[in-house]
């Protein structure tokens, strides 16, 4: 599943390309699109931004229209030269939006709506989505506060499902979600009950650092959270540019332990941790009981 970040740098990529731009074609190979297409013609309207909220990409043009995609697995927008070949098969394709001499085509995206501000507003399918931790809005405080209200609601949520429920916090995905908990120092299972504010305020503050170092140096797809040690001058692959995902079986990089992994959350999502760096603290540590009445 794309990362936040990924959707992020498509949605900055899509607005230098198209935005102030003029839409001479557009085409697609999805019914309810066409059926606006024909009604209220794409073609004319100028392209005014394209933001990422989550994990949901928005293309705004003018009059009051916006073209919602969310990539799922398998969706991307790729941005081409008109005429240029494509990189994926005709038959993937579900949007075509050229602007002159700039194309940007999405393929096998499987959510693809327009809306107008007022739908936009009133859709249910669309999520309300918590704090853009990429967005402009984004604060520690806003975001320690949205994990503190889902807390007191959701006290038995597993903080790692929680990373990645977009109404709370939105653009963290799967991979970041297993980061951020080992370098806040969290079992990935834990209880949002068992978690103190501290480590809330820690969560928060090491989403937006990583998740923005990420898209700031623009290191392509790859996501980096771990640096160092900068012993060697052999270049790093990508194995070596995280901290916990994927490693299950090797040495954490902080103490040694084998890291685990284990799949959690309705969606059964791997999830990656160094049982001693991020240690278990069930309900009833965390509410002061003593041992023995457990
Ligand atoms: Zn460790």
């Amino acid at each position: 599943m794309p990362e936040g970040d990924s959707i992020f740098r498509a949605a900055r990529a899509l607005h230098r390309a198209l935005a102030g731009k003029v839409v001479t074609s557009f085409e697609t190979t999805l019914a309810p699109l066409e059926r606006v297409n024909d009604d209220t013609p794409i073609r004319g309207r100028t392209v005014e931004r394209v933001e990422a909220r989550g994990k949901w990409c928005l293309i705004f043009f003018s009059g009051d229209l916006t073209l919602l995609t969310h990539m799922r697995m398998s969706g991307s927008w790729h941005i081409y030269k008109t005429g240029e070949r494509w990189q994926a098969p005709r038959a993937a394709m579900r949007v075509v939006i050229t602007c002159g001499d700039v194309q940007a085509v999405a393929f096998h995206v499987p959510v693809a709506e327009f809306h107008t501000s007022r739908s936009l507003e009133r859709s249910e399918n669309v999520p309300k989505l918590g704090i853009d931790v990429l967005g402009t809005s984004f604060s520690i405080d806003a975001a320690t506060r949205a994990l503190r209200e889902h807390r007191q609601s959701h006290p038995d949520a597993e903080i790692a499902n929680v990373l990645l429920n977009q109404r709370v916090l939105a653009g963290i995905g799967n991979v970041y979600k297993s980061e951020i908990a080992f370098a806040a120092g969290v079992n990935p299972f834990r209880k949002i009950q068992t978690i103190s504010d501290r480590e809330l305020e820690r969560i928060a503050e090491i989403a937006e650092r990583y998740m923005r170092a990420n898209v700031a140096e623009d290191k392509g797809e790859a996501i980096v959270t771990y640096t160092g040690p900068r012993r060697t001058t052999h270049a790093m692959n990508q194995g070596a540019r995280l901290w916990v995902y994927r490693r299950q079986g090797q040495e954490c990089r902080r103490c040694g332990t084998i890291i685990e992994m284990r799949r959690q959350g309705t969606g059964a999502r791997s999830t990656y941790w160094c049982p001693s760096c991020q240690p278990w603290v069930d309900a009833n540590e965390r509410s002061g009981r003593p041992s023995s009445e457990r």
